[in-house]
């Protein structure tokens, strides 16, 4: 007998593990349930999801679950993630719109994706710290702004696509007057439970599809 069973297995929090449970999580986890896109593939492979998590739960990073980010808040399951950016259906030049910056991980899915991406989040440690995150990670075409999503970014409006990642009981009226003509926007909507609503804007018409369900943290109303 050798000593080396008394050797403890390399922590599962080196980079190269992560990478390993990336990989797994985008095969298993992604590739398996439809999610065909070939960039939001590529974004969620590239994108260390750890590093936008408290260390105490980093070694969970790559499961099929949502996690607690600070502030009583989520970070969606990956599938989740990569269903709603799929869905969004972004083209390289696109602006997009976030609500919900949260830890950042969905917006760096989608800065990997999009040509700008603005992000909205109403818990200004929230947004700081993701801001931080994702400079350390190089990320340079994300803008980040503390305030209430139901207004959107007027600033920066119309915008190509919009993705909502809190749950408001009802579509904002402001984000439909924010999203291009032709644009898409991806929203739960709901109470408790929501469903993922994905809603086209035509030139004199709403197009909505009710998709699948789903349980975000809900949408703030007051600021
Ligand atoms: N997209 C995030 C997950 C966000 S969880 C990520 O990848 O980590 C939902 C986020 O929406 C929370 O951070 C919450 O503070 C924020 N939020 C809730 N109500 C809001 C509102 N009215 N305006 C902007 N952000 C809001």
């Amino acid at each position: 007998m050798t000593n080396s069973q008394y050797v403890p297995d390399k922590p599962k929090t080196t980079v190269e593990q992560f990478e390993v449970e990336r990989k797994q999580m985008v095969e298993t986890q992604l590739r398996d349930r439809q999610i065909e896109d070939q960039r939001v593939l590529a974004a969620m492979s590239k994108v260390p999801r750890h590093e936008f998590l408290d260390s105490w739960c980093q070694d969970f990073a790559y499961s099929d679950r949502p996690l607690p980010i600070p502030h009583h808040q989520t970070i969606s399951q990956p599938y989740i993630v990569a269903y709603m950016t799929q869905a969004a259906n972004i083209a390289p030049s696109d602006r997009v719109l976030e609500i919900g910056t949260g830890c950042g991980y969905q917006a760096a899915i989608l800065a990997e994706i999009a040509k700008q991406v603005y992000s909205v989040e109403i818990i200004p440690q929230l947004s700081q710290q993701a801001s931080q995150t994702l400079s350390k990670l190089g990320y340079k075409n994300i803008q980040f702004k503390i305030g209430d999503g139901y207004q959107g970014w007027v600033e920066h409006a119309p915008y190509d696509a919009i993705i909502v990642t809190a749950a408001p009981e009802y579509i904002p009226h402001a984000l439909i007057k924010q999203l291009k003509i032709n644009g898409t926007m991806v929203i739960p909507v709901g109470k408790w439970y929501q469903d993922i609503v994905v809603l086209t804007k035509k030139e004199n018409d709403i197009v909505l599809e009710k998709t699948i369900p789903v349980r975000f943290v809900p949408m703030k109303k007051k600021f």
